[in-house]
């Protein structure tokens, strides 16, 4: 919901005043989430998936998960690419990656934390296909449990049948609400910083080429550290959209950006490029139209974190009153894209940028039509300088302190224009 402050500085058009609060009304009711007040009770200890093997070929495919106790399990699919998702409890995943290599009817595997206690094993196939036999066997030492999954290539007119059975709206429970934000709360007058690590849980984002680091863990290493270094300015408030290795939704990071009444949404990432040679920081703004190729790949890349965590696309909600959105959304554009530049000038001869380092593209992190909101990529995990550079504690603290200059000279100029 628009926070006071945003609202103040849609003034100018006083008129619409009444019209704007009923958008803001509009706004809450879009982005409930189910079961949004669920949190995380006594934490029970993770199962343990200490082993597994994939066998078959084009027709039918196997997969062996073994667990050091019985697993409750869950199957669902979801359409468009054909994937099967299978819901486990909060799971510890000590799998070697190639006990688990695509082959037969899938070409990507995924497992990972889904926040809230779950976790969950994604099967990308190459076509239509059917879970045909799901079952769990206790060894016969009774000590672990073998998860095992028969599927068999179907034709489409099945698998919709399927998809069209289940009564799943496959919807991510909500992160835990009980985050560093109760601060925030406690100060109406505080400038809020949503500040959010990239990837996380099932969505491991890039991998380093040198220390095959996670993206995940690179992002939430300097997310940390910003919000610590943001907290230390007057007048700042900042929170962590995720503080763990969770999967978040794109939606539900804009979402909790919102509710926690964000006055600014900064997204951190570090991915791969094909050409490794390419280093430097970027600062990207959302637009339809990508700035650029490298922009527009890197976009498209980036959302696709809900398809790979099997998370549905939710269809978007109704537009309402077109006009009034369109002018919040505008106004927030200009004050995104006014943050960007000031970050570009704070990094300038301080770290290493890439060519054109203010970039815009479709990036679906970045659309909360009343948050302005940057997309940083700090570095690429494709370039050993910059992996290396990603990896030191006191980079990430000299890279904090330029972004905390920069929001003190973004709040100058935003209290200037009345924002
Ligand atoms: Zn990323």
């Amino acid at each position: 919901m628009p926070s006071a402050k945003r609202l103040r500085s849609l003034r100018s058009v006083t008129s619409w005043c009444r019209s704007l609060r009923v958008i803001a009304f509009a706004f809450a009711a879009m982005t409930v989430v189910q079961d949004a007040a669920d949190v995380r009770a006594a934490e029970p200890i993770p199962l343990l998936a200490f082993g597994a093997r994939i066998a078959g070929d084009d027709a039918r495919t196997r997969i062996v998960v073994e667990f050091d106790r019985k697993p409750e399990f869950s199957i669902h699919y979801v359409g468009n690419p054909v994937r099967i998702i299978v819901d486990l409890p909060q799971t510890s995943f000590g799998l070697k990656p190639e006990s688990l290599e695509p082959r037969g009817l899938f070409d990507a595997i995924r497992y990972g934390g889904m926040g809230v206690g779950t976790s969950r094993l994604v099967l990308s196939a190459k076509g239509p296909v059917e879970v045909s036999h799901a079952e769990v066997k206790a060894e016969e030492d009774g000590k672990s449990f073998r998860l095992i999954l028969d599927a068999e290539k179907i034709d489409q007119a099945r698998f919709d049948e399927l998809l069209g059975d289940q009564q799943w709206t496959g919807t991510v429970r909500a992160a835990k609400t009980d985050r560093p934000v109760a601060a925030a709360v406690k100060n109406p007058s505080a400038f809020v910083i949503a500040v959010d690590a990239g990837h996380g849980g099932i969505d491991t984002g890039a991998i380093g080429t040198v220390t095959k680091t996670e993206e995940k863990h690179v992002t939430l290493a300097f997310a940390e550290e910003l919000v610590a270094t943001l907290k230390r300015e007057a007048g700042v408030e900042a929170f962590l959209t995720r503080d763990r290795d969770e999967f978040l939704s794109l939606p539900q990071r804009v979402q909790i950006a919102r509710q926690k009444g964000a006055n600014l949404f900064i997204s951190v990432h570090a991915d791969t490029l094909k050409q490794k040679d390419i280093r430097g920081a970027t600062v990207y703004t959302i637009s339809d139209k990508a700035s650029d190729h490298l922009a527009a790949n890197l976009a498209e890349r980036e959302n696709l974190s809900d398809e790979i965590a099997g998370v549905p696309l939710e269809s978007e909600p109704a537009e309402v009153a077109d006009i009034l959105i369109d002018l919040t959304r505008r106004e927030t554009q200009a004050f995104s894209v006014n943050l960007a530049r000031t970050v570009v000038s704070s990094f300038e001869g301080q770290i290493k940028l890439i060519n054109n380092p203010h970039r815009h593209a479709g990036f679906r992190v970045l659309q909360a039509p009343d948050v302005p909101s940057i997309l940083l990529e700090l570095g690429f995990l494709s370039n050993k300088d910059d992996e290396k550079q990603l990896l030191d504690p006191e980079w990430r603290k000299k890279v904090s302190g330029l972004l905390a200059v920069a929001v003190r000279r973004y709040r100058e100029t935003a209290v200037a224009n009345g924002g």
